[in-house]
């Protein structure tokens, strides 16, 4: 059976996808500069014999694993290969080697289990119909993202892929469980750049002057409406300002205050409308209190929707691979991913690989200097990628 066959190479192969990712850890690189991890890549894949292969959006990577009648169906599966501009802490003997850079957010996870999964896909390309794209990606964590400069380099044509998956560790799912969720899973996220200019001076001359402080204040309140009134309650949406300045003092009021938030729902036609609504209500205040506003929405990634029957069947592959017990059903997730863009352009399955591990104190969240994984989770990100992939070309 071809499950077992994926799951006794990935097993096999398991010492390799650890080597492979702590080689990965200890040599990060920042989103768009990924040039020695394109280079890895590149070089372990020819080392499997995968030989079609092309460079995309300077960084990314794009290769064919061909089966019996390559064009009957194809399938993508996505990696992403950049890290973040953090000081690792951990003392581990991969620590990054490049300080001020790391793998904390699992990337390096991603591009190993993806490789792992191509070394498994080439040994089984026999017994599968169709072709496996694989797509490593550069820059998911920077606007405007890599996934979306793959898109416009052409990588999901010449061939185009049916539906794409990809996978993402989660430091709250412990190592060896998995987590899926259909339909709408994580969120848009927009950022939020508001001026408010009124005219400064003496505190004690109120009259006198136009308070950007209080009219900034108002808005704040103000502005939560979008999220309480004009939200449908059947889409999440979160409003959030985490900056405000105003740089006067006890008894100076300033000519202006800055303002900086989110905004992130899971509609792309609700985004459209609230950026709208957020504008007008800004400007109304502003108007009404004799002022004026800058108000800039600087796009993020789009709400990332998990197509719902590719999902229910890739859920019920990876229940077949790691039992019932080991498959669980996800919350929605309001961080964003460029993933979404993919899922704008098919149907895509985003899914979730648990890398926790209490007994060995393997709890810290992404994007922290302390993050780690139990490594036991690459035979899994590996194997069942793989078997997700031929699942779905037998589909
Ligand atoms: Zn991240
Ligand atoms: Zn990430």
């Amino acid at each position: 059976m071809i499950k077992d066959k994926i799951k006794s190479l990935a097993s096999q192969y398991k010492s390799e996808i650890i080597a492979n990712r702590r080689h990965l850890h200890a040599n990060p690189e920042l989103s768009f500069h990924e040039h020695e991890t394109a280079a890895f890549v590149q070089n372990q894949l020819k080392s499997i014999g995968i030989t079609e292969l092309e460079t995309k959006a300077d960084t990314g990577i794009v290769a064919l694993i061909k089966g019996k009648n390559p064009d009957k169906k194809i399938i993508a599966l996505r990696g992403d290969m950049d890290a973040l501009p953090i000081f690792e802490q951990n003392e581990v003997p991969y620590k990054s080697t490049k300080p001020g850079i790391m793998h904390a957010c699992g990337h390096d996870v991603h591009t190993a289990s993806l490789l792992g999964a191509a070394k498994i896909l080439n040994d089984v390309k026999e017994e599968f119909e169709g072709t496996i794209k694989l797509i490593f990606q550069p820059g998911e964590e920077l606007i405007p993202g890599g996934a979306s400069l793959m898109i416009k380099d052409k990588a999901l044509e010449n061939p185009k892929p049916q539906a794409i998956i990809g996978q993402h560790v989660m430091p709250l799912i412990p190592v060896g469980k998995v987590g899926f969720r259909k339909g709408m899973y994580m969120a848009s996220a927009d950022e939020l750049y508001i001026t408010v200019k009124g005219k400064g001076g003496h505190g004690a001359m109120p009259e006198t002057l136009v308070d950007p402080v209080l009219i900034a204040a108002h808005m704040i309140v103000a502005l939560q409406q979008v999220v309480s009134r004009n939200a449908s309650p059947k889409i999440p949406s979160v409003l959030s300002f985490g900056r405000i300045e105003a740089l006067g003092a006890t008894n100076i009021i300033p000519n202006e205050v800055k303002i900086q938030g989110t905004f992130r729902t899971l509609n792309e036609a609700w985004r459209a409308k609230a950026h709208q609504h957020m504008i007008s209500i800004a400007k109304g205040i502003a108007e009404g209190m004799g002022a004026e506003v800058d108000f800039e929405v600087r796009k993020g990634y789009p709400f990332l929707k998990n197509a719902e029957e590719l999902t229910g069947r890739a859920q019920n592959a990876a229940i077949e691979y790691l039992g019932k017990e080991n498959v669980e059903d996800l919350d929605i997730w309001m961080a964003a991913e460029d993933f979404s863009y993919y899922t704008q352009e098919m149907d895509g399955c985003f899914y979730r690989l648990g890398t926790r591990n209490e007994a060995k104190g393997i709890t810290s969240g992404v994007h922290t200097p302390t993050f780690d994984i139990d490594e036991d989770a690459l035979e899994i990100g590996a194997g069942l990628m793989a078997y997700l992939a031929v699942k779905e070309l037998e589909a």
